[in-house]
């Protein structure tokens, strides 16, 4: 038992991961619950790690019993917006129902803190650029609605049994941990920076262009990308918050800057000094042209302030990892 014990549901994660570096850090013990099927016995390495799903109830109540946790991060998610709408079911049984079990035996443990990772995939196709925290959510995808229906969970909980959540809508999440521990490895990997960075290494013949008719400067889709280890800078701040006892909240982290998959691309030819073949194809199902978010009020209110903004550091930190790492982390396939 610590008082200074933080649960890490998906702490084997990418995002996780990297969020348990940090808490380590400064001084936080991160009690990591992982099944292991998107994360990495090998990228938890900050604490203690107790292999189940956060979807049953007695590997919850293990992990209750057995440590004094003062909070939680809530990572464990699918998010893949093309999946999520080949298989609604997958996404909704384990990112909403299985919340709720999580949720639950928070309230019963009296443990009302948390931070929960939310998207920007929530607000869907917006008109107006960058998106505000206040502008109405219309997901168009799966993915996007079971994070909006956590959020709204959130709200309910926080009325009826005083959970303080704080729900952190991430644009694109990329780069990679900074002293090169950690990285992104996804398998089979879908997001667009380590794909260029697998056809940089010749793991793959060709970058796919997911559609260049989108109503942007040069037809492909523009994204907001942020550095892994901002948004854990974010988290931190975030859950100090509520232990100083301040309210719950819902806060947009990225760079408040958008780049087309084409300008990542060209970026990436630099940085490596590889070629890497793309070819364009068709659209992507779910994909909305552009997504910009505003962070000034996580500036404001959380005291953020990202290190990492640079889309060249974001690539340079990925691509170091990925040149060391080729075939991912060194497990056994998990
Ligand atoms: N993308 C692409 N080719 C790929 C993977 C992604 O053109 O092989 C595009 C995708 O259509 C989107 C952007 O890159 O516009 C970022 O996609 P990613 O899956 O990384 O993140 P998402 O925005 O879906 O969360």
């Amino acid at each position: 038992m610590s008082e200074n014990d933080i649960l890490v549901v998906g702490g084997a994660g990418y995002i996780g991961s990297h969020m348990c570096k940090y808490l380590w850090r400064r001084g936080y013990r991160p009690v990591v619950i992982d099944n292991l099927v998107c994360g990495h016995r090998a990228a938890v390495q900050w604490g203690p790690f107790i292999e189940g799903d956060f979807g049953d109830p007695a590997v919850l109540n293990r992990v209750f019993s057995e440590y004094d946790i003062q909070g939680v991060l809530h990572f464990a998610a699918y998010a893949s917006v093309p999946e999520s709408v080949a298989h609604p079911l997958k996404y909704y049984a384990n990112n909403v129902a299985n919340t709720l079990n999580l949720l639950q035996a928070m309230v019963s443990r009296k443990v009302r803190r948390m931070i929960f990772s939310s998207s920007c995939a929530t607000y869907g196709d917006v008109d107006t650029l960058p998106i505000v925290e206040t502008q109405v959510q219309r997901p168009v995808n799966p993915y996007g609605r079971t994070k909006w229906m956590v959020e709204q969970i959130l709200d309910d909980f926080a009325s009826a049994y005083g959970v303080r959540a704080v729900c952190l809508r991430y644009f694109n999440a990329a780069g990679a941990d900074p002293d090169g521990h950690l990285g992104e490895d996804h398998r089979p990997e879908t997001h667009l920076i380590p794909i260029i960075l697998k056809t940089a290494l010749g793991q793959r013949e060709f970058l796919s262009v997911c559609g260049d008719d989108y109503p942007t400067r040069d037809g492909t889709c523009v994204r907001d990308y942020i550095h892994v280890d901002d948004l854990a800078q974010a988290h931190l701040l975030a859950l100090e918050r509520l232990f100083a006892g301040g309210p719950g909240g819902k806060y947009n982290l990225g760079n408040g800057d958008g780049f087309t998959v084409r300008e990542v691309l060209d970026r990436s030819r630099k940085i490596t000094g590889k070629a890497i073949p793309a070819r364009v194809e068709a659209r992507r199902p779910g994909d909305v042209p552009v997504l910009i978010g505003s962070t000034e009020k996580a500036v404001r209110e959380l005291g953020w302030r990202p290190e990492f903004s640079d889309m060249d550091v974001i690539i340079k930190t990925a691509w170091d990892w990925q040149r060391r790492h080729p075939e991912g982390y060194a497990d056994d396939g998990r």
